[in-house]
């Protein structure tokens, strides 16, 4: 579909009755940030024409000529997405054990894995669900997810190379495993590939992820980057925790010198205990966080090579074109088990791996059953029927639809309930208003990837103040 571009900057005047316009306060020297929630209406004005604007004018009758058509674009995207990817566990195994991984120890010590015949039926039952509703032209999406999806090495390269035409295939890898052959089978095929780092020098990388043993892998992680240089489709993935927070803009630093075309700087999922006591507080997350996309920025200006980091990016398309976002923990219903789910190794579905720890939260069975069935169960209802309207603290919110509540596991998990927030509210306030910041100063084309909006087509863009 196109996606709407929402992008309003205006002068307000006194001659309109009074708008569901909420003042949003940005942290900008001159400008302040209006919303309309519900609809992710949003514009930005001079502060002392906010009372004016406020009460009336062009802002308000952009707004009233564009709302029902944002109001529906915004009840599509939340609520009428049918799966078009899916995360697919091929092994509960892993050959690391990091601090704060979502998967228990004892599945990952242990846990059931796939063998080829397993995934390529697996790959037979997936296809021919989502032929039932997506167009032949738009190819679902399979990431190979984990623990260690390279540990079912000879399983997914088979299935990559039986359903290439039927699938695009994405590799999340901690990259222990992606030697010469690896990288070679993987990019001649255009696979997606993500790997994961936690910091700059191994001495801070190794805190968090390390193999049983107590061993870093840090050098062999640094050799898989360099092994992928060039290589448009793949991206790093930093958790930040308390280990990391005072080294991320040495990360930065270190993923654009090594000419990693993108990152993604994420929070820690605090679903399972063992991630709690790694995250970092609220207040040092958001600021270290800000620094680190602060000095991507820099980096941009200086070299003309951009590292986008994903996450904020999509933050970003979340505010100017709401349907144009990439990434869904920042919507509400979440994308888990709407606009993807995930597969476990013994073939139970899952809304998203961030439950698979989760045996309450299996729907169904892929061998079994049919996936509508699994979708429409109880365990996956819970999680796509929770909404940022819910959650209390959360329903007016002004930036609830730049944010979406997440996450229900850690919600479920962590604070007792899917009407309860998760972790780092205030990460997702700063990180709003930071992003609005960002477009009132006219730098966010810098965040993004070139050509980002091919595809969408501007449907409200008034004269700038
Ligand atoms: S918010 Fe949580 S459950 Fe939803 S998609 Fe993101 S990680 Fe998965
Ligand atoms: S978690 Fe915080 S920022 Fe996100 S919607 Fe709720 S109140 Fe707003």
């Amino acid at each position: 579909m196109t996606a709407a571009i929402r992008r309003v900057e205006a002068e307000g005047s006194a001659t309109s009755p009074r708008a569901p316009l909420q003042p949003f306060d940005i942290g900008h020297a001159t400008h302040v940030a209006v919303v309309e929630p519900d609809t992710a209406f949003w514009g930005l004005v001079r502060k002392e024409r906010l009372a004016d604007t406020l009460a009336g004018g062009e802002l308000l009758d952009a707004f009233r000529a564009k709302a029902a058509a944002f109001a529906r674009e915004m009840e599509m995207l939340r609520f009428r997405l049918k799966p078009s990817a899916v995360y697919f566990n091929p092994t509960a195994r892993c050959n690391l054990n990091c601090s704060y991984c979502y998967i228990p120890e004892d599945m990952r010590r242990s846990g059931a894995q796939m063998d080829t015949a397993a995934v390529l039926a697996a790959l037979d039952r997936l296809d021919a669900y989502f032929r039932g509703h997506m167009p032949p032209e738009r190819l679902p999406q399979v990431i190979f997810h984990g623990a260690e999806p390279l540990l079912a090495r000879k399983a997914i390269f088979a299935a990559i190379a039986a359903y290439g035409d039927r699938f695009r295939f994405g590799v999340q890898t901690n990259a222990t495993l992606l030697d010469d052959a690896a990288v070679s089978f993987l990019t001649a095929r255009g696979v997606g590939i993500g790997l994961s780092l936690d910091g700059p020098i191994a001495a801070v990388a190794d805190r968090t992820r390390r193999r049983w043993s107590g061993r870093g892998v840090f050098d062999r992680v640094v050799r898989a980057i360099d092994r992928l240089d060039g290589y448009p489709g793949f991206n790093v993935i930093c958790t930040m925790t308390a280990q990391n927070l005072p080294h991320l803009v040495a990360m930065v630093e270190f993923l654009h010198r090594h000419r990693v075309p993108a990152c993604m700087l994420n929070v820690t999922r605090c679903t399972l205990p063992a991630a709690r006591s790694q995250r970092g507080d609220d207040d040092s997350v958001w600021r270290a966080y800000l620094a680190a996309l602060e000095r991507t920025h820099a980096l941009y200006r200086v070299s003309g090579r951009k590292l986008v980091v994903a996450n904020f990016a999509n933050i970003l398309i979340a505010i100017l074109a709401p349907t144009a976002r990439r990434l869904m923990c920042d919507i509400s219903p979440c994308g888990g088990g709407r606009s993807f789910f995930a597969l476990a190794p013994n073939g139970d579905l899952f809304p998203c791996s961030e439950f698979i720890g989760l045996p309450a939260f299996a729907g169904g069975n892929l061998f079994r059953q049919p996936v509508e069935e699994i979708l429409d169960s109880p365990p996956f209802r819970l999680v796509t029927g929770r909404t940022v309207e819910d959650v209390a603290g959360c329903r007016t919110c002004p930036v609830r639809h730049f944010c979406g509540s997440p996450c229900p596991a850690e919600a479920h998990e962590m604070n007792g309930g899917m009407t309860q927030k998760g972790a780092f509210c205030r990460f997702y306030e700063e990180q709003a208003r930071y992003a609005l910041r960002v477009i009132a100063d006219g730098r966010h084309e810098d965040f993004l990837w070139d050509g980002w909006d091919a595809g969408t087509e501007a449907t409200c863009t008034i004269g700038s103040t």
